[in-house]
């Protein structure tokens, strides 16, 4: 059998930075992340096998003074980072730098009177992040939900309205989105706040599957990007109807029916580790 990788595969820039400083603080104890630090099982196994126990918002403990608390990918709200560091906690600030530009631009606007639309999903972690930089910013999941919010919006009041999209919203979505609310708020101030690394990592898996038989999706069940590569491969080819296509947490989950086909393709979500990617390549190759 033949295995092709894709292209682009693999942690993203946000991803693999946040996995290097957990990896340098677990040197040091106790070191904490602030949620699951990434959407893989095998990876956050590892961690914790190493030390890094992970905070739940809800439960955090009234005392953290000497242990160090890593803040993933996606950022968190400044007011969990002031609960945090009230309680004694050193911040290991891992929030992706495109995300932290988010934050940082969404405060912006609010202070200087935009009434701050987020295109996303809301109950996303990165989405939620944003929010507590800019309180009272609308969240809208779709055009519909966006048209609808400008209509409200603008019978309250006419405002000065910006949109900020969630770094991972398709580029065709964004745009419906802002052509919704521009309808009702023609001089809406629109920002690109798309991370081309989900984009990168689909468009690499379509003319990939031009040139294979089958693809293997590397990647965590609970990981949104790793599952949405899986319906790619499965439905959108260029110029074909889709592959047959399975997902891979492990190298155990390949199927046996991949040994009827010659030529593979290895794809793998922004949060699958470089070892899982290896493994499963290996045994495919085997
Ligand atoms: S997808 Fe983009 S914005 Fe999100 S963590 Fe990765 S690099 Fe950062």
């Amino acid at each position: 059998m033949k295995v092709i990788r894709a292209r682009v595969l693999g942690y993203c820039m946000g991803v693999r930075r946040a996995m290097d400083m957990a990896d340098a603080a677990l040197s040091q104890s106790p070191v904490y992340a602030m949620g699951p630090l990434i959407h893989n099982p095998q990876a956050m196994k590892i961690l914790t096998g190493r030390g890094l126990a992970v905070l739940d918002e809800e439960k955090l403990p009234a005392d953290l003074s000497g242990a160090s608390v890593i803040i993933r990918a996606h950022g968190i709200t400044p007011a969990l980072e002031a609960a945090l560091v009230s309680r004694g906690a050193a911040l290991i600030d891992a929030t992706c730098p495109r995300v932290k530009a988010s934050q940082l631009k969404a405060q912006s606007l609010c202070s200087t009177g935009y009434r701050v639309l987020l295109a996303g999903e809301g109950r996303h972690g990165e989405v939620i992040g944003i929010q507590g930089y800019a309180p009272d910013c609308i969240i809208v999941g779709n055009p519909t939900e966006a048209m609808a919010a400008a209509e409200k919006l603008f019978a309250e009041r006419p405002v000065k309205t910006a949109l900020i999209g969630q770094t991972t919203i398709s580029e065709d979505e964004y745009a419906a989105i802002a052509r919704a609310i521009e309808m009702v708020f023609p001089d809406l101030c629109v920002i690109n706040t798309i991370c081309r690394a989900t984009r990168d990592r689909q468009d690499s898996l379509r003319s990939l599957c031009a040139r294979v038989d089958a693809v293997i999706v590397a990647g965590g069940r609970e990981s949104a990007n790793t599952r949405r590569l899986l319906t790619i491969a499965r439905t959108s080819t260029p110029g074909g109807p889709g592959k047959p296509a399975w997902l891979a947490e492990t190298p155990a989950d390949i199927p046996d029916e991949i040994r009827r086909y010659t030529t593979v393709g290895l794809c793998a979500g922004a949060s699958t580790p470089d070892f899982l990617i290896d493994a499963v390549e290996q045994v495919l190759c085997e």
